[in-house]
């Protein structure tokens, strides 16, 4: 009977052998301000939020309700959306109001 020797992966290992002294705590946020300097909406829905600066109305609605804060302002007025942060949920385009209609979502096309 042949045996197969699993060997740990050295990345895991090295987790496994650090101290516990050097550590994270868990449920911490070791520094504020993280998101901003990472791409997160690189992993987005498969829809992406266009928006209709003419028809936009400026109502703020959008800006309020992105859980992502990918909805750009300029001054008072929605400037765009910021691709490299929003994840497609749609509640900007949910929360427009009806009659101004002014974001769509549609589907994007994965590079692979
Ligand atoms: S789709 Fe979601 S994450 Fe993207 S801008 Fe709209 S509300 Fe924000
Ligand atoms: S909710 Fe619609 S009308 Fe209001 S600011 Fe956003 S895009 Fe413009």
């Amino acid at each position: 009977m042949s045996v197969v020797k699993k060997t740990m992966p050295a990345e895991k290992e090295a987790s496994v052998t650090l101290p516990w002294t050097r550590m994270a705590e868990g449920g911490l946020v070791p520094r504020g301000g993280t998101a901003a300097s990472v791409r997160t909406g690189a992993w987005r829905t498969g829809q992406m939020p266009v928006l209709d600066l003419e028809a936009c109305i400026h109502c703020l609605r959008c800006w309020i309700w992105c859980p992502d804060s990918a909805v750009l302002l300029d001054g008072e007025k929605v400037s765009g959306i910021d691709y490299d942060h929003c994840k497609g949920c749609g509640i900007c385009a949910q929360v427009c109001p009806p009659k101004v209609h002014a974001i769509q979502m549609v589907a994007e096309e994965v590079e692979g």
